[in-house]
């Protein structure tokens, strides 16, 4: 018999299961070029030749025992330290291989943050909309999550209701940036607000607060947009990082967290993290991704190609009468719903064979999640459905 707190996890993960069964039975029912999907966050464009050549250069010259061993569970020293010199290049910060941890994607980064720092009942504070997998993460570790209210005039934080929602059991606040669902990427002066409130905040109540950036999306910015480097505003922040989105490896598991010198408890968290690798499960990240993301590091997938998606998803909208904020990031588009349940819009759009996420997934009812990291082809072709969708709301 499974745990009371597995089953809550459960009952959770049943509406999203839900989803996926339906895009299913639909493509079996109309053919898969009917049907078009919107629900999923899995990249839709390669992954770029380089990985593919970095895996057979690999196997042909490494050592088989180092390539598939087991190491020290933060990983690789020399993969740590071209990755630190790869961002100290990028955003002329001076980190180390010391200061950078290899995890299993993004959500093992998280887990592992969370296992190190979180006591029962600490609060760890997330704007809405948000990746609700963060409620599961925090769990994990018996904290709680904190939810701040949307701010839907821009999508940028809503930093007055942040501010009072800190309490002496604030532990963590979560960023997501470039953000999903909404696409949007939150400017230098909100993170440089959003720091001062922290840093009156940890003066007025004696406490560490940590800035935990979750930041799987950070190449994916659009228009020349600047993606500011969250260990510059803010001391107390910790990084975590994957490759599954701008390298489209997903399904390979792997990421890296960065503590800075200058966090709070700085020495302790780095030895910690290689700990809660260990502890939670994972042990380490995949060794051969190490090795391979550590020569990819100036690569990425065909960005272009979700501008394009990007730019033809948001006309072929604003045309037939849905409006959102235009994402500058991710390849998400949050869309608000011409109805105020937005259940009611997802069930009324499946119809058309449009396959949505209500924004109540993301902790912000009235709006729909729309992923463009799908063909082109899908997209020109669904905007018809989107207009016949529209007719019922005129
Ligand atoms: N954080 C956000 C905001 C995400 O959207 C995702 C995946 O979609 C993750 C974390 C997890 O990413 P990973 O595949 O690297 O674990």
């Amino acid at each position: 018999m499974i745990s009371k707190k597995m089953k809550r996890f459960e009952d959770n993960s049943s509406a999203v299961r839900a989803m996926f069964e339906e895009g299913v039975k639909l493509r079996e029912k109309y053919g898969a070029e009917n049907v078009y999907d919107f629900s999923l966050g899995n990249p839709n464009v390669p992954a770029p030749e380089e990985v593919k050549e970095a895996i057979i250069d690999l196997l042909d010259s490494e050592k088989e025992l180092v390539l598939h061993g087991y190491m020290n569970n933060a990983g690789f020293p020399d993969v740590r330290e071209a990755i630190a010199q790869s961002i100290n290049k990028r955003f002329g910060t001076s980190f180390t291989g010391r200061n950078i941890v290899m995890t299993v994607g993004a959500a093992s980064g998280l887990c592992v943050v969370f296992r190190m720092i979180l006591d029962t009942d600490d609060e760890v504070i997330c704007f809405a909309p948000y990746f609700l997998e963060y409620d599961n993460y925090i769990s994990n570790f018996d904290g709680k999550t904190v939810t701040v209210d949307p701010d839907t005039e821009n999508f940028q934080l809503n930093l007055e209701d942040f501010e009072s929602k800190i309490t002496e059991r604030t532990k963590a606040v979560i960023l997501n940036n470039p953000n999903n669902p909404t696409g949007v990427v939150y400017t230098e002066e909100t993170i440089k607000k959003l720091a001062a409130i922290l840093e009156k905040k940890q003066a007025e109540l004696g406490t560490v607060i940590y800035l935990v950036s979750d930041e799987p999306y950070r190449e994916l910015a659009y228009d020349g947009v600047d993606v500011p480097y969250l260990t510059k505003y803010y001391a107390n922040t910790i990084v975590g990082y994957s490759f599954s989105k701008v390298l489209s490896l997903p399904g390979e598991r792997i990421g890296y967290i960065v503590i800075p010198d200058e966090a709070d408890g700085a020495e302790e968290l780095m030895s910690a993290a290689a700990t809660a690798i260990r502890v939670t499960g994972a042990v380490n990240a995949p060794s051969l991704m190490q090795k391979v993301v550590a020569k990819c590091l100036d690569c990425s997938a065909d960005l272009e190609y979700y501008d394009r998606n990007r730019r033809t998803l948001y006309e072929g909208l604003e045309k037939v009468g849905l409006t959102c904020i235009k994402p500058q990031g991710a390849f998400y588009m949050f869309v608000k719903s011409p109805v105020e349940d937005e259940k009611i819009f997802v069930a009324k759009a499946k119809e058309y064979n449009l396959l949505l996420v209500p924004g109540s997934a993301f902790a912000c009812p009235g709006y729909v999640r729309l992923s463009y990291c799908v063909s082109y082809e899908m997209i020109k072709k669904s905007l018809p459905a989107f207009e016949r969708l529209m007719e019922n709301y005129k």
